[in-house]
């Protein structure tokens, strides 16, 4: 298993897909690395790739205002990551081939933080990482529990006298939908104030 320290100077200068190309900077996550709560994302925007941080253009904001409603803040009880660490030309999706070269990195940051809560932050992060069918829609504020990035179902059935690996997820909207469409931002409401529930039912050192 690689050490933090480890981890951010290989990903610094990963080269295992296309987009280490038209990058500036890696963005490989910010917050608190003990926390019990991880936020994936989908990708950098412009914003994050020339700061070299997650989530801090306009989506960023309205993000932290949500998170705020429920006393979550990234310098103090969240870590924060996305699902591919290099930028999208255009922000466009990342494709299947650099979700696949980059989903390793994102495992490793699991591996260190070992969360006891994963929020997904829209439809690229919660088909990769809690169930390939799954339509935020109509999932977004359900409860999942399951193994972190894994929908095959074989290795659920070997795995299932073992439950210690699970991890409770959950998909909310990205904050990027809500600012397109503001009439989503009610639904979110009411999953934030479900994922608070649950943070005070299972979390010791978050609230
Ligand atoms: N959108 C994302 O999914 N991630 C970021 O870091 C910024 C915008
Ligand atoms: Fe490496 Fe991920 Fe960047 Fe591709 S997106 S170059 S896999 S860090």
């Amino acid at each position: 298993m690689l050490s933090w320290d480890e981890l951010e100077k290989a990903c610094s200068k990963c080269k295992k897909c296309e987009l280490h190309k038209t990058r500036t900077n890696v963005v490989l996550g910010v917050g608190n690395r003990t926390a019990e709560i991880l936020f994936i994302g989908e990708g950098p925007g412009e914003q994050e790739d020339l700061r070299g941080e997650p989530f801090v253009g306009r989506a960023g904001a309205l993000l932290d205002d949500m998170l705020k409603i429920i006393n979550l803040n990234r310098d103090k009880n969240i870590y924060i990551a996305n699902i591919v660490k290099c930028r999208p030309p255009g922000n466009r999706d990342p494709h299947n081939t650099e979700r696949e070269a980059c989903i390793d990195w994102l495992r490793a940051q699991y591996e260190l933080i070992k969360p006891k809560i994963v929020v997904c932050l829209g439809r690229v992060a919660a088909t990769e990482i809690i169930d390939r069918e799954m339509k935020i829609s109509r999932d977004h504020g359900k409860w999942y529990y399951k193994y972190f990035n894994n929908d095959n179902n074989d290795l659920e059935a070997n795995y299932e006298n073992d439950s210690s690996d699970k991890v409770k997820m959950m998909a909310i909207f990205h904050p990027a939908a809500l600012l397109r469409d503001p009439h989503k931002k009610p639904d979110t409401f009411i999953d934030l104030k479900e994922l608070e529930k649950e943070i005070k039912s299972i979390c010791t050192r978050t609230l």
